[in-house]
């Protein structure tokens, strides 16, 4: 992975300036106004985001629109799935959701929908709907335990660089 320790633009070597500014993000087909870091070259001019300056903008974004829709936070769906002390896997079994559904969730590239927004704050909230749940799917609950897994799936800096995620970095899906 391609760093920018050494304040070096990775496209043409000229010097990296880190810049803050208010702009707009798409997300899905919604768009939020969040304050974005990132770095801009002085002789290329490109815009370049390290993963944990575009993972931050997409968390911003996430958080916005979901508070607008009345849904949870990318790090209260997180906080219900650790209390409960499971996987983002056995979570996705729980609900009936898709594989890589809550690491979406919790990165902030996807939103919950309302119906499964209702059903994760009744799992949270009301004793015996998880382990309702786990029978219904077949998941067994005491099988995980597990602390906090990596918030991001490993990917290269240099997708960013030369692709179209330099500046809309966020996977343009909702579900
Ligand atoms: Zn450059």
């Amino acid at each position: 992975m391609i760093r920018l320790d050494a304040n070096e633009c990775p496209l043409c070597e000229g010097a990296l300036e880190k810049r803050s500014e208010i702009r707009d993000i798409h997300l899905g087909n919604r768009t939020a106004t969040v304050p974005h870091s990132f770095y801009r070259c002085d002789s290329c001019r490109e815009d370049l985001y390290t993963p944990e300056q575009m993972e931050a903008v997409q968390l911003l974004a996430s958080d916005k629109i979901r508070d607008e829709e009345g849904l949870l936070r990318s790090s209260e769906i997180r906080s219900i799935r650790t209390r409960l002390g499971l996987s983002q896997h056995h979570l996705e079994q729980l609900l009936g959701v898709g594989p890589k559904t809550v690491v979406r969730w919790e990165k902030g590239t996807v939103f919950q929908n309302g119906a499964t927004d209702s059903l994760l704050r009744v799992i949270a909230d009301v004793s015996g709907a998880a382990p309702y749940l786990a029978r219904m799917h077949g998941v067994d609950l005491a099988a995980d335990k597990v602390g906090e897994q990596p918030l991001r799936d490993e990917y290269d800096f240099r997708d960013d660089v030369h692709g179209k995620h330099t500046r809309h970095g966020i996977e343009d899906v909702t579900g």
